[in-house]
């Protein structure tokens, strides 16, 4: 889609002044804002687009860069490809072209009033031990929130008579408007407390510890947030916040996690590779016996299907896998010695990787 032309945008010629300039934006930020066009695509386009416009033409470097060269002047550093500006930035613009409080306290109503007042988050830690995530957990987490008192009684705040909202007129270049703010007694709530018992604070609230329960999923991450809504801190007036568990895993001592499988470093003696053996191993639900094969090589990884970490979906289980390692003895006894230098020569103990041994590499490879 081709740009539309900066100044025709603005509706103001090549030579206007940046006084000229804001103006005329700020006569199109009105007419297109959201709050005036609920709902409406094409005004939100429009607002944006004289967004755009106006932070380029009102930064002396940039208009001079795109009445040189036209939108391809703003190509990378400063320019908007396809996407533009987002409403964030927009609306921070504000504070310079509608002063002091930017265009909120300008309008009043904040983004339309559609605010609901809402009480803090409280965030806590949780240690979890790899057979928890593996298969899920039931915790009680002892919090402390602060939830509003019993027998606070709230009234209408007389500042703002229950609005929330201060509004005064101001004198503009566009006439007269009426500004809002929120209410700096009540901050916005349009309540405040009447009676209250004396451990609560100015603001009804008291500090309670409480045990809440959560069903922590399988398979859930070091790092992973998980929100419990309306479990945080309460607010007169308003929702409770929510309440944040970051898992914490603690490291197990002999298995790894990868994903939603698990690692074992198995050592075995030379022997028992060589003639085979029954080993026991450990896995996330205790020890299990496995099998192995006489001539087993190091290196060689064994899989224990469905032993690994339920998915956080539900939909399926990780595997334990299994590296065996043969151990070398790093010292011997005489005897050994002597048994094992009369082995020296013998050609069955000659390395010999024929095809069918896979190198380490392909064998991860195949795993991973
Ligand atoms: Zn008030």
């Amino acid at each position: 889609m081709a740009k539309r032309d900066y100044y025709e945008i603005l509706g103001v010629s090549k030579s206007a002044t940046p006084d000229e300039i804001k103006k005329a934006y700020r006569k199109l930020a009105i007419q297109y804002h959201p709050d005036k066009n609920p709902d409406n695509p094409e005004a939100e386009d429009k607002f944006k687009e004289a967004a755009e416009a106006y932070e380029v033409l009102s930064n002396p470097e940039k208009r001079q860069r795109y009445d040189q060269f036209g939108h391809q002047g703003l190509g990378g550093n400063g320019g908007y490809s396809g996407g533009g500006m987002n409403m964030d930035d927009i609306f921070s613009q504000f504070g310079d072209i509608f002063g002091g409080g930017g265009f909120d306290s300008f309008f009043g109503g904040g983004r339309g009033g559609r605010r609901v007042k809402k009480g803090t988050n409280l965030r806590v830690k949780l240690k979890m031990n790899l057979k928890e995530i593996a298969n899920g957990v039931e915790k009680k987490i002892k919090v402390k929130r602060h939830v509003i008192a019993d027998g606070v009684t709230f009234k209408n705040c007389s500042t703002c008579q229950g609005s929330g909202q201060i509004k005064k007129v101001v004198n503009t270049m566009l006439g007269q408007m009426v500004s809002a703010s929120a209410c700096h007694v009540c901050g916005g709530n349009g309540q405040i407390v009447d009676k209250k018992p004396a451990e609560a604070d100015i603001r009804g609230l008291i500090l309670k510890e409480e045990i809440i329960s959560i069903n922590i999923p399988a398979g859930v991450a070091d790092g992973m947030q998980l929100s419990m809504s309306g479990k945080g801190n309460e607010t007169a007036g308003g929702v409770p916040g929510d309440l944040l568990i970051v898992i914490e895993e603690i490291e197990d001592e002999v298995l790894q996690r990868n994903g939603n499988d698990v690692i074992f470093e198995l050592y075995v003696s030379f022997i028992d590779a060589a003639l085979g053996s029954q080993i026991e191993v450990p896995t996330i639900e205790g020890k299990v016996k496995i099998k192995l094969d006489a001539g087993t090589q190091s290196g060689k990884m064994l899989r224990l299907k469905g032993k690994g970490i339920k998915d956080i979906n539900g939909y399926s289980r990780g595997d334990q896998l299994i590296q065996v390692n043969v151990w070398t003895p790093k010292q011997l006894s005489k005897d050994e010695r002597q048994i094992l230098e009369s082995l020296q020569n013998s050609d069955n103990f000659k390395p010999d990787p024929g095809k069918s041994e896979k190198s380490f590499f392909d064998k991860m490879k195949e795993f991973f």
